[in-house]
């Protein structure tokens, strides 16, 4: 993957097409063997393809398509590549409608060199803007090329629409890919890489990856066979490998499904409602909540409580709870939950009270500290976490160990409504 422009290297703007393209190719099973930046310069140009060529099998280029000096990409592909370069008839024709019909009167003609496209390409139609991209099928020890313009509002729909089927059958056959997400939430990642360890090398097909997100532990599962269906099986295998050596209460979901989605799934499932009560998260525990549509199915409410005065008179925690343990306590905590589930009639009260930092800790009391209660008809239980995080990352903590909570609650529920009747 070749990214061009001086701009790049000036660090004016990030190479997101890189990025969109490596993942692109990752999905369709070809592997990435590197990712290039190189200036508007003819020497570096010319030297950075003749390198990139003698690595791999296919390039794919965006930027320096453009009308102006410094787009010289078309020349540099034709000396390296040794083609003849010709005018696209039907893309000056396209490049002209455009013009017209943009009401920028006729095409300046210096436009008309965005036309010129080398003789054994496909040309690759632009839509969304003026030059056209193109793909050279591999000739001569040179790789396939695929070149696209550079502004991602076009080199992406481009890249879709018209570059993804032709490398779709140049992969095709070959192999597949697929990627899947299991999202875990409640240990840490040595954690989770202790009980996944013999799993990492087990299978040549299969690349699986730990990564460490602000939300959890992420376990990616990147399967190649060869058919969809073949890799499907492998990443279905591996999920269910994974999921039997951690518990359900640590992996909530995949891909897409996060910590609130599968909150949201159970209290909708079994009619269930919540309500929160929040100190130290202001207000983040019930915006995840309500980040799912239909949220109003199951929150009924939710308070962002700091002052004592409030937690007393609004949640009814009682005024000797405070005096005596404090705003940030496990007693406090659990009023708070109870009070709010009290006053909304919520099947579940969350209450989380805490210190996020970077002020406000005492030896007793460190920053980080923080108390998390989950209340239902029958019990309060409340949770001691110390995070280590700064400000931003504790508050996000709290309120994903609110959910990982709720959740493990519910996952309970059934079980526990049975034994109490
Ligand atoms: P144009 O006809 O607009 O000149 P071009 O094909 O010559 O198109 P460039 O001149 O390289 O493309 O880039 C045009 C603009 O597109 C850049 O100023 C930048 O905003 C965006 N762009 C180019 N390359 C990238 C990239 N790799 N990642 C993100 N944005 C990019
Ligand atoms: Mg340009």
């Amino acid at each position: 993957v070749v990214s061009t422009g001086t701009e790049i290297l000036q660090g004016l703007y990030a190479d997101t097409n890189a990025q969109f393209i490596a993942e692109q190719l990752t999905s369709l099973g070809i592997q990435v063997v590197g990712i290039y930046a190189a200036p508007d310069d003819r020497a570096v140009l010319e030297s950075t393809f003749r390198h990139v060529a003698s690595t791999c099998n296919l390039v794919i280029c965006s930027g320096g398509l453009g009308p102006t000096e410094d787009d010289i990409n078309r020349d540099v592909f034709a000396a390296i590549w040794k083609t003849e370069l010709h005018r696209d008839e039907r893309a000056l024709e396209m490049m002209r409608t455009r013009f017209l019909t943009r009401a920028r009167g006729p095409m300046p003609e210096s436009n008309e060199v965005q036309a010129l496209v080398p003789t054994e390409s496909t040309v690759l139609y632009n839509q969304w803007g003026t030059a056209p991209g193109f793909y050279l099928p591999a000739r001569d020890g040179m790789p396939a090329l695929v070149a696209l313009p550079g502004p991602p509002k076009e080199m992406r729909p481009m890249f879709l629409e018209s570059a993804k089927p032709l490398l779709e059958n140049l992969a095709g056959g070959e192999t597949i890919s697929i990627t899947r997400t299991v999202h875990t939430y409640g240990q840490p990642e040595s954690y989770v890489n202790e009980c996944c360890r013999n799993l990492f090398r087990a299978d040549p097909r299969v690349a699986l990856t730990i990564l460490a997100k602000t939300y959890g532990v992420d376990l990616r599962i990147h399967a190649s066979g060869p058919s969809n269906a073949a890799a499907q099986q492998l990443v279905r295998q591996y999920e269910e490998d994974i999921r039997s050596r951690l518990s359900p209460d640590e992996v909530y979901g995949a891909d897409e499904q996060m910590l609130h989605d599968a909150v949201a799934e159970l209290l909708i499932a079994n009619r269930l409602t919540v309500a929160a009560a929040e100190s130290c998260t202001g207000g983040l525990v019930s915006k995840l909540l309500t980040d799912v549509p239909g949220s109003s199915a199951y929150i009924k409410q939710g308070y962002v409580v700091y002052a004592n005065e409030a937690k007393i008179s609004v949640l009814g925690v009682c005024a000797e709870t405070i005096d005596q343990h404090g705003a940030v306590s496990e007693q406090t905590a659990a009023e708070m939950a109870a009070g709010v589930r009290e006053l909304a009639g919520s099947d579940f009260g969350i209450g989380v009270t805490g210190i996020a930092g970077p002020t406000g800790g005492t030896p007793d009391k460190p920053v980080g500290l923080t108390y998390i209660a989950i209340a239902d008809k029958h019990r309060t239980r409340v949770q001691r976490s110390q995070f280590l995080g700064d400000r931003e990352m504790n508050r996000i903590w709290a309120a994903q160990t609110a959910l990982y909570l709720l959740r493990r609650r519910l996952l309970r529920w059934n079980a526990s409504a049975a034994e109490s009747e």
